[in-house]
């Protein structure tokens, strides 16, 4: 069971994020990451191992971000490996997933029959490419998480950014657990559980299945499915 947790913040997250993950370590997982929005670029780091490899690696490129997203993979879909581990980029899009895409084999030969290329074996790389995908036709954030989410089977819960809207983060739960932190000093987040979020809030609320909810700053909206 591997852990998400992703927000917007007032100040900068990157702390928040790597505290987040190491209340998930009880979880279970092999490798790490972080993506953030930085000057309209997303930059991604990522560790196989031990959040604390993870750790030596943000204290070495210091980044300083209001959005981010940060994950604790267990390998269901390609071996435990950097390249494998979350998060997983294409284009402006970046996310991380809990869970399993049951029909990402098909998805993929759809995808790199469009032009896409893969760079990991696992079934999440088709979610960021299919949410690509649509976001280059629609141009629109929500429209295209919406879009792809109708396309995938399986139980999953997905935190996405877009490096087009710096103070945005969507979550979406579809059988994996996803919950929603408020804090109005620290910021609003999304985890898979609130131990997650026990350094920022002791305010949440549990997203339903088929859920999604859009982070915009300071305020968010909930979609049901
Ligand atoms: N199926 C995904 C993978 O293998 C996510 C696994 C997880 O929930 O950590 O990367």
């Amino acid at each position: 069971m591997c852990g998400i947790v992703a927000g917007v913040s007032g100040q900068n997250i990157v702390p928040l994020l790597i505290d987040g993950l190491k209340r998930l370590e009880y979880r279970g997982y092999d490798s790490a990451g972080i993506a953030l929005l930085q000057k309209g670029e997303i930059l991604r780091l990522r560790a196989q191992g031990k959040v604390q490899s993870l750790e030596e690696k943000v204290r070495e490129a210091k980044p300083s971000a209001h959005t981010g997203i940060a994950h604790t993979r267990w390998a269901t879909h390609g071996i435990p490996s950097e390249i494998n581990a979350h998060p997983h980029v294409s284009g402006k899009i970046a996310l991380v997933h809990n869970g399993i895409i049951e029909n990402y084999q098909l998805l993929r030969e759809e995808l790199q029959g469009a032009g896409f290329k893969f760079s990991s074996q696992t079934d999440t790389e088709v979610v960021a490419h299919l949410i690509n995908f649509y976001y280059m036709k629609e141009q629109d954030f929500l429209t295209a998480v919406r879009k792809a989410s109708q396309r995938l089977e399986g139980a999953y819960a997905l935190a996405v950014i877009c490096a087009d809207r710096p103070d945005e983060v969507i979550g979406l739960r579809r059988g994996s657990p996803l919950v929603l932190g408020l804090s109005d000093s620290q910021g609003i987040f999304v985890a898979s559980d609130i131990f997650a979020l026990l350094a920022i809030t002791r305010s949440y609320l549990t997203l339903e299945q088929g859920e999604l909810v859009h982070v915009q700053g300071k305020g968010y909206q909930l979609y049901d499915s």
